[in-house]
């Protein structure tokens, strides 16, 4: 599918996970990539198959400082997204969602660029509502261990509606829930590439708290087309939108799933749950099924064994350096 005529665009993040995926998506697409990233969890394996591209370019810059550059679309994507990742320095945490925000929308206004912001299910916090709609404004601890995390990105959101409201941006918030695949970090500590590289190793797979717990995994080729669509509306369309898989399931379940497909000797351990961590959450996709008509395609069996198949020749080719 072909959306639009071609651009330049500037991806923030683009060596991470979702990133690198959104990257190749555009290229694919014809679209020139301005990939800007600092390395602090993107690496350069994530991007290596693009950059003999003539339509990619790659630019080592921290977000939190000014940009300028010339582009007709922004995804802004900069962040640390694992809680291991975005707690090791929280403050830079909270920089990079809030200047890094100011900074692309500052950009934005100058070049009158549309920008989308990759904001996170984070923002309703261990909500009361379930599933969540885009309605619901969430409960954050403002001074919990997450907060580096939700509260930036919260902050993030305000300012891209009050860019909108005062300057006449077009923005475009996705608010990404639970999302897994290929190029995921293999020790990021989020519960699939746990349960995963920890099957494939048969070490103990480590359910934190009972395993009660909900999440609802999406395949990231599924993020990726929501992205596209989302970027794709007019300009009355902001959202915030709920981008996700609305099939939940328990962690232990996950553990159970993930031993029975990579045929693994591995066994269950259970270690205590980490403050503030959600008890359930699952999104509520009504908006984007009806503004986007996108829904989730992948079952999770399948993404699985996508993202296992990577992470068996990463693991393969790291014993073999
Ligand atoms: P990731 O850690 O793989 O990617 C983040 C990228 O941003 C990395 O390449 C990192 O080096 C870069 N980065 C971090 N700080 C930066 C800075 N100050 N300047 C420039 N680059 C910087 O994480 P991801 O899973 O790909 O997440 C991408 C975005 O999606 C993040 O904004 C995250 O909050 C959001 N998100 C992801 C998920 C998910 O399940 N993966 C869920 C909700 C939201
Ligand atoms: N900015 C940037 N690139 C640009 C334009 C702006 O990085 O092309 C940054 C700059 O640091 C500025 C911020 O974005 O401080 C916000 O820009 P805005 O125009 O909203 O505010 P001001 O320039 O008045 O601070
Ligand atoms: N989790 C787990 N074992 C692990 C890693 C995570 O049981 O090895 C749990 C974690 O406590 C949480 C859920 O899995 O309840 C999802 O964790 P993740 O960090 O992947 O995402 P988030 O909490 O940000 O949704």
């Amino acid at each position: 599918m072909r959306y639009g005529k071609m651009k330049k665009i500037m991806v923030t993040g683009g060596a991470g996970f979702l990133g690198s995926h959104l990257c190749e998506r555009l290229l694919a697409q014809g679209h020139e990539v301005l990939c800007v990233d600092n390395f602090f969890t993107g690496t350069r394996r994530n991007i290596a198959h693009l950059t003999a591209n003539p339509n990619f370019e790659l630019l080592r810059h921290d977000i939190t400082h000014p940009l300028y550059v010339e582009v007709d679309e922004i995804y802004n994507l900069a962040c640390p997204a694992s809680p291991v990742h975005y707690q090791f320095d929280p403050v830079q945490t909270t920089k990079t969602s809030v200047h890094g925000a100011i900074n692309v929308l500052g950009l934005a206004k100058r070049l009158r660029a549309k920008v989308l912001q990759a904001s996170t299910s984070e923002v309703y916090g261990d909500p009361e509502v379930h599933p969540q709609t885009e309605a619901y404004w969430g409960r954050v601890n403002p001074i919990g261990y997450r907060a580096c995390y939700d509260e930036g990105k919260r902050c993030a959101e305000t300012l891209f509606f009050d860019y909108h409201r005062q300057h006449g941006l077009q923005i475009k918030v996705v608010r990404i829930f639970n999302t897994y695949g290929p190029r995921m970090h293999p020790n990021d500590g989020r519960v699939v590439s746990n349960f995963l590289v920890q099957a494939l190793k048969n070490d103990d797979i480590t359910i934190y708290g009972d395993g009660s717990q909900t999440r609802a995994f999406c395949y990231v080729d599924d993020l990726i087309e929501g992205f596209l669509r989302l970027m794709a509306t007019g300009p009355d369309f902001t959202g915030p939108v709920n981008i996700g898989n609305p099939k939940e399931f328990t962690m232990n379940e996950l553990a159970h799933q993930i031993i029975e497909l990579t045929g693994s000797r591995s066994k269950i351990v259970y270690r205590g749950l980490p403050p503030d961590d959600p008890k359930q959450r699952r999104p509520d996709i009504t908006l984007a099924r009806d503004k986007l008509q996108w829904q989730p395609t992948v079952e999770l069996r399948e993404g699985l064994s996508r993202t296992a198949k990577y992470f068996e020749d990463f693991l393969r080719e790291e014993a073999s350096r």
